[in-house]
């Protein structure tokens, strides 16, 4: 069913990649009531205040983009503040959401909750039915954590609340930090700072060969708005493209998008993660929807977006 554009709307998470496309989106779907807090502004892992925030401003609807994310060598590296950190902040808003019995509710996931061997594409039903990949699997396991709370609140409270797991993300606002974030914006910056130094050789981690699948941003968060208004069920849905590229193979994509002509090699010191992770998006189709912005436009976009804010990125 369609929401009230006039209800209160908080996005947790708003200055996120994701929470900030999703805030861009309902902007421009006419919401007219968003509340947003920066963490400086409000302390996620602090129940106390989170609870108070609720109270406060009580909203209706409540999309839950707030996490602690990183790419393969930040989880491996910090895996208790993945684990800790993410169950905190999620129970501490969705408990407060319960008390204050917010209507409508999307968590927000990822595709590594699923089996480190899980058959692909991925389907939902593969939740819990094998041994996660090691490199990200304590923030895996807050994150089913995360899909069997909302399910429980259904159980017992019969709340229409849902989740979503989004495959591999990127867009604007990424975060481009060389140590911390995932694979895409290394890449860009990576290739990018190559080309302005005029370095001829880049190295990347890993084999090259895994297989991942890449979502635009923007299309994460039209799909989020689209599964609120349009979905209503426990198993939570899994949201990408239905299409995966090597490592390798974005990598020479991202190369010649900023225009780097050198060599590039690969170093397999690093771990190179689950070795494939293709989402099926069978559920989500039915649902009604399906991804619109290709790579390759995708990439160009957050290459200029990342030029312009060169200096200015997280
Ligand atoms: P994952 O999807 O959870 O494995 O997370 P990432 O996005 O961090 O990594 C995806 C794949 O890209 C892994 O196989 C990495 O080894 C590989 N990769 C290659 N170069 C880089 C890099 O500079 N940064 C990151 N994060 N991954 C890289």
């Amino acid at each position: 069913a369609p929401l009230d554009r006039s209800s209160r709307f908080y996005v947790a998470g708003h200055r996120g990649l994701v929470g900030s496309a999703i805030w861009r989106r309902l902007q421009a779907e006419g919401f007219e009531d968003l509340v947003g807090r920066s963490s400086a502004e409000l302390d996620l892992k602090d129940r106390d205040a989170v609870f108070a925030f609720f109270a406060e401003q009580k909203p209706r609807y409540v999309v839950l983009a707030a996490a602690k994310v990183g790419g393969i060598l930040a989880n491996s590296t910090y895996p208790v503040d993945f684990l800790s950190d993410n169950l905190r902040i999620q129970g501490n808003v969705l408990d407060a959401a319960l008390e204050h019995g917010v209507d409508r509710l999307l968590f927000l996931g990822s595709s590594c909750i699923y089996p480190k061997f899980a058959p692909q594409p991925i389907v939902e039903d593969s939740l819990l039915t094998g041994h996660l990949e090691p490199t990200n699997d304590a923030y895996a396991i807050a994150k089913i954590a995360g899909i069997m709370q909302i399910q429980a609140v259904r159980r017992q409270y019969g709340l229409p609340w849902i989740s979503a797991m989004p495959t591999n993300l990127y867009g604007p606002g990424d975060n481009f930090s060389p140590t911390g974030s995932h694979v895409l914006p290394a890449l860009i910056r990576r290739y990018d700072e190559a080309v302005r130094s005029g370095a001829t050789s880049v190295v990347n981690w890993g084999t090259g060969t895994p297989r991942r699948e890449f979502l635009h941003v923007d299309d994460m968060a039209e799909a989020s708005l689209h599964l609120l208004e349009h979905y209503d069920g426990p198993a939570q849905v899994n949201v990408g493209t239905g299409t995966d590229v090597t490592i390798e193979e974005i990598s020479q994509t991202i190369a010649r998008v900023v225009g780097y002509e050198g060599e590039t090699v690969w170093d397999t010191s690093k771990p190179d993660g689950t070795p494939q992770k293709l989402l099926d998006v069978s559920k989500l189709r039915d649902a009604g929807w399906t991804s619109r912005i290709g790579l390759e436009d995708g990439l160009r976009s957050t290459v200029e977006w990342y030029r312009e804010h060169t200096g200015n990125v997280r």
